[in-house]
């Protein structure tokens, strides 16, 4: 099993347009983070998780030429937004709540309606909850967590779980989560956001769950430096960046 984040950035991305601050101007390429994604490897199935606006570049420079099936966290666009792109793949199996079906039906009625161009993305919609499910031989299990006021997933695959954009998690779904060898989770700054966990909530979340090890995402340029934030997190417990592979 192998999981190779695609993107490690917020909503912006890093750098985030028109921004002079270090980060945004740091010459490291792990202080450049695209929008937010990783894909599961497990033998021969490839399950992407989120397809950002930054999708096209990051399967070209990975060389992903298919993919067994697209998981959605949720709605936003900085986690749907690529979706036009997987056009070149054949038929895409997407995998997520009804809303989120929905606001993506809405959003690209083109891909939808009875008489389509030649072209369009083709898009199968799967309709999931919080019940477990297969991809090809591998289980699923949906995690719930919540952004602010807004229900949303997270996904565990065998002992490996992504959970982005939480703002609270209930102590049913950190139950969930026991025994993992690798936590994903975001962590966007150092103050405090109406949505998103900060990294010190990060952190409390990561010791409660008690992963072999923990890797942080979703990182806004406000976070600093990732050589200098990654030396003072606990050991087991590191910053992701975009091309790592674990
Ligand atoms: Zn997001
Ligand atoms: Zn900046
Ligand atoms: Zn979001």
């Amino acid at each position: 099993m192998e999981l190779l984040f695609l993107g490690t950035g917020t909503s912006t991305g890093v750098p985030q347009i028109g921004c002079k601050c270090k980060v945004c101007n740091s010459s490291n390429p792990k202080d450049n983070r695209l929008r937010a994604s990783v894909l599961i490897s497990v033998d021969d199935t490839k399950i992407l998780i989120d397809c950002g606006p930054d999708l096209r570049q990051q399967l070209l420079k990975h060389n992903i030429e298919e993919l067994s099936a697209i998981l959605l966290t949720h709605e936003h666009y900085d986690h749907v937004g690529g979706l036009d792109d997987v056009r070149p793949l054949g038929e895409a199996q997407i995998y997520a709540e009804k809303k989120v079906l929905n606001v993506i039906q809405r959003n690209m009625p083109y891909c939808f309606g009875d008489y389509k161009y030649p072209g369009v993305p083709l898009i199968k919609l799967n309709i999931i909850d919080e019940n477990e499910f297969y991809i090809q031989n591998t289980i699923v299990q949906p995690i719930r967590i919540m952004h602010a006021l807004l229900p949303i997933l997270g996904f565990r695959i065998g002992d490996y779980a992504y959970l982005t954009d939480v703002k609270t998690i209930s102590n049913e779904s950190i139950e969930q989560l026991q025994n993992l060898d690798v936590l994903v989770i975001n962590a966007l700054r150092m103050n405090s956001h109406i949505s998103h966990i900060t990294l010190d909530e990060a952190l409390e979340i990561a010791k409660k769950v008690g992963a072999k090890k923990t890797y942080f995402t979703h990182i806004s340029h406000d976070l600093g430096l990732h050589d200098e934030i990654d030396k003072l997190l606990p050991e087991n417990i590191f910053m992701a960046y975009d091309g790592l592979k674990i």
